[in-house]
């Protein structure tokens, strides 16, 4: 697919040019600007949600999938081979009850993991407020909140905007922290040209019931509800990652004819992915702890 500039610009090198420089330089031109045409075109989204606190493998279920070791390898694997990629959290990423041990070690691998946004679910506020505010502090800039509903990336020369919702539903049988502030649902800001991403942390039928307002966005990310999996909610897709950290949604992008067509698929967190060492180290000192807290 060239775009009308690039071909006008082809065609003209096949004229003779009393200039060799001038045709010279106007091909190194069009070499340049097909490949920023041809990287404006594309982008991933590596997409988890509802990690739950599992910081490793659990060696249960038959194919023993999961660990947070094997989720960062994959996507240092991926991000090497796919520069436009946006590396996205949706939340749940911390134990779903208080276990501060383990959350703890959840924050310090955190700050080891590569992702460029990070939501706050209901589950990032388990530990109490000054936890929220240390991780808050440690992924400073990078996390989706009540504070910060909107953060804008890019991915090559593709801008991107992601918005934030934490759904006030799921906090009918749980605990309303008082500290989070509840965001309005967003209505993304910017032009056309910027991809709109809601990450919505709620449950799929409450997603349904926002199709008015979803019909904002290109595409939602799904996080709190566990389900994996791709639906369209009207026009719009809807991505969920799964639970437990068993699978990464890879969803790539491609331009085609002014709309971005979307191949959608699960990563399955197996052996296939070595452990980080970073991680295999926290999980090891956390376990000295957690000895020391039993004796
Ligand atoms: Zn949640």
């Amino acid at each position: 697919m060239y775009p009308l500039g690039i071909s006008r610009l082809v065609s003209k090198g096949n004229r003779p040019y009393k200039n060799n420089l001038l045709m010279f330089l106007k091909f190194i031109f069009s070499i340049i600007l097909y490949t920023v045409v041809s990287l404006a075109g594309e982008f991933s989204i590596l997409f988890t949600a509802n990690i739950n606190g599992s910081i490793e493998n659990c060696g249960c279920g038959p194919e023993k999938l999961g660990g947070l070791g094997r989720i960062k390898s994959f996507i240092a694997d991926y991000t090497q081979k796919h520069k436009n990629t946006v590396v996205v959290d949706g939340g749940d990423y911390f134990n779903s009850y208080s276990f501060p041990v383990l959350n703890t070690a959840m924050l310090k691998a955190l700050k080891t993991m590569p992702y460029d946004i990070i939501t706050a679910g209901d589950q990032e506020f388990i530990e109490g407020e000054s936890f929220f505010n240390r991780i808050n502090s440690e992924v400073s800039g990078r996390i989706l909140s009540g504070v910060s509903p909107e953060l804008k990336t890019r991915a090559g020369n593709v801008e991107l905007v992601f918005c934030y919702y934490l759904s006030p539903v799921i906090f009918r049988y749980r605990e309303k922290p008082r500290f989070p502030v509840l965001p309005e649902f967003p209505t993304p800001a910017g032009n056309s040209n910027i991809v709109k991403i809601l990450v919505f942390h709620g449950n799929l039928n409450d997603a349904e019931k926002r199709t008015r307002q979803i019909q904002f966005f290109d595409l939602v990310l799904l996080a709190h509800d566990q389900q994996k999996g791709s639906w369209k909610i009207k026009n719009t897709p809807v991505v969920g990652a799964g639970g437990d950290g068993e699978y990464v949604a890879v969803i790539k992008a491609e331009e085609q004819d002014g709309q971005w067509n979307l191949n959608i698929r699960f990563e399955k967190m197996n052996e296939r992915w070595q452990e980080d060492q970073q991680i295999k180290a926290i999980i090891k000192n956390m376990k000295i702890y957690t000895r020391k807290d039993e004796q």
